[in-house]
């Protein structure tokens, strides 16, 4: 067992009679101070959290004359749960029940020798597993999701209440929307820190501003960490985000007016793939593709032989509504035989890729672009994967090609989601979502609804509302109004408008983070079949609000 120990001056004898009394049962790191000097307690205080925070020590003890100003002090670091105990009988009662990992006396409140007692007990005792316990010890970590902002509250309230609407949103809603996921606090600690105040231009090591060794230090983390997550040659973390990641691989190696052959965007394909309201269809000829009419599946035949006539400089795949594998071996024949490169644009799959639930794309492509954050669950941001060949291409492309100072903050969130990504949970993570997204949608289509393509082999599917005389637009108002929320989402061949639509997306990456399986699916699935069989009815959005609501509660956000 190892204990970390501070004081203030006014602690410091007792200190003394404390190590010595636990030396015999625990390694004892005294934090300080040495002497009777007059020092400031939130210094000492700051020793022991910051050790107890890391792990590095199983328990902290700190010391100062009532014991209050230093517990105020230590329950300011996460994870840290400071209790001031003047009884053997409160030691134990804040270990079993609040799990307090740091125990904080006063000097003079107790004598040495009873002082001596309450520490001896408050390390031997257990945290106590009963579920009602546990339960309210997770609702005092949580209260950190709102006070990250609690700062807000003063400074700035018109900010802070905006974020409390998300965060009360986030806890009372079914988030269904297969582009979003929750990121952890551990990845909203880092882009929301203090790396964001740095000028950057240029890459680690070559950087036009000075004092860069602090963010070159994070960038070339979430650099080495990309390339050993998804085994790539080179990794650029720097594009602001999923769009920017694919404008900068189009100025690595397009000029205006190449082809690119890419997805179209009602049948799946993303705005940056070549719509012409976005930059990359004004300045490129973009020529789209589409899936099988009768299977709803890509038709790699028919792509090649469309390939083989265009002759792109780019042959883009990957989506952003297509619920089915991809076959990139298949894509790379494809290019391989019309002679053009090959770019895998992953957003959406790149948390399944790295969790070994869909093909990678790394082996095969010329680059690989994606998103962060949305199967992937860190910060929103782009990357972009490719050979090294092409590495100086890519990198003068971002920078000076396109961006200023990359946001370091940003790319510290990156590191530290690569990092999470490469745990064994994210692999077991991954899988759930899959085994989440076919239960709900099986759940859905057994109630009637027509799945396009038949299923789903990934995190999300496309359920064709229209063929049950509603359109997409109103099939997710009326689920909104009962708490779950989708996006209404073309499918392929839709005979609606963009705006109004003939189907719903559905998506699972954000509920599987929460920690729902296979039984909370058949509920969810159940309610969107409810809601839609009676789209006009409120009493059912109601009652489904209600239930939505409670379900919830019992899966924490992150
Ligand atoms: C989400 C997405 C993007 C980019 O998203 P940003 O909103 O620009 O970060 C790019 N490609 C695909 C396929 C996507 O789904």
């Amino acid at each position: 067992m190892k204990i970390a120990i501070a004081s203030d001056h006014g602690g410091v004898d007792l200190k003394s009679v404390i190590v010595r009394a636990l030396s015999a049962k625990a390694t004892i790191i005294d934090k300080g101070p040495a002497d009777r000097t007059s020092c400031d307690y939130p210094d000492y205080a700051a020793q022991v959290a910051l050790a107890v925070a890391a792990g590095e020590v199983d328990f902290g003890i700190l010391i100062c004359r009532s014991g209050i100003g230093m517990s105020m002090a230590a329950n300011r670091y996460q994870n840290v749960r400071a209790a001031v105990c003047a009884t053997v009988d409160a030691a134990v009662v804040t270990r079993q029940h609040n799990g307090a990992n740091v125990l904080c006396l006063g000097a003079d409140v107790v004598s040495p020798e009873y002082a001596v007692e309450i520490a001896k007990s408050f390390i031997v005792t257990p945290v106590d597993a009963d579920a009602r316990h546990a339960r309210r010890r997770a609702k005092l970590e949580r209260a950190g999701r709102l006070s990250d902002a609690s700062g807000l509250m003063r400074d700035d309230p018109e900010v802070f209440a905006a974020i409390k609407a998300q965060t009360d949103q986030e806890d009372t809603e079914i988030n269904l929307i297969a582009s979003e996921n929750t990121s952890s606090r551990a990845c909203r600690e880092a882009t929301g820190s203090v790396l964001m105040n740095k000028y950057a231009e240029g890459y680690p090591g070559k950087r036009w501003y000075s004092g860069c060794l602090p963010v070159d230090a994070a960038e070339e983390l979430a650099r080495k960490r990309a390339c050993e997550l998804f085994g790539a040659e080179h990794a650029n973390v720097q594009p602001h985000c999923g769009s920017s990641a694919n404008m900068a691989v189009y100025f690595a190696v397009l000029q205006p007016g190449d082809t690119i052959l890419s997805m179209s965007l009602d049948q799946g394909g993303h705005l940056s793939h070549g719509s012409p309201v976005n930059f990359s269809g004004k300045l490129y000829n973009i020529v789209p593709y589409t899936v099988d009419k009768t299977t709803e599946m890509l038709d790699y035949d028919a792509l090649e032989r469309q390939a083989a006539e265009v002759k792109p400089k780019i042959l883009l795949t990957g989506a952003s509504a297509y619920p089915r594998r991809i076959d990139f071996r298949r894509v790379r024949e494809i290019c391989d035989k019309v002679g053009c490169l090959m770019m895998v644009d992953m957003a959406h799959i790149a948390g399944l890729v790295a969790g070994g639930q869909h093909e990678s794309p790394v082996p095969y492509a010329d680059f690989v672009t994606t998103t962060t954050h949305k199967t992937l669950r860190g910060p929103r941001g782009g990357l972009v994967l490719c050979k090294e060949k092409y590495a100086k291409a890519l990198d003068s492309a971002v920078f000076p090609g396109m961006q200023g100072g990359p946001l370091e903050n940003v790319i510290a969130g990156k590191a530290v989601c690569f990092r999470e990504a490469m745990q064994p949970e994210f692999k077991e993570y991954a899988a759930q979502v899959v085994r989440n997204c076919q239960v709900l949608c099986k759940t859905v289509q057994d109630r009637g609804y027509r799945i396009v393509s038949g299923g789903t082999d990934n995190h999300l599917f496309l359920v064709d509302v229209k063929s049950r005389g509603m359109t997409g637009k109103d099939a997710a108002a009326a689920l909104d109004a009962a708490g779950i929320v989708v996006n209404k989402n073309t499918i392929p061949y839709d005979t609606e408008s963009p705006f109004k639509t003939s189907g719903i997306r559905v998506g699972t990456a954000s509920v599987t983070t929460r920690g729902m399986k296979e039984p909370e699916m058949i509920k969810i699935g159940t309610w969107i079949a409810d809601v839609l069989d009676n789209i006009a009815d409120t009493a059912v959005q109601e009652r489904v609000k209600r239930e939505a609501k409670a379900l919830a509660a019992g899966f924490p956000v992150p």
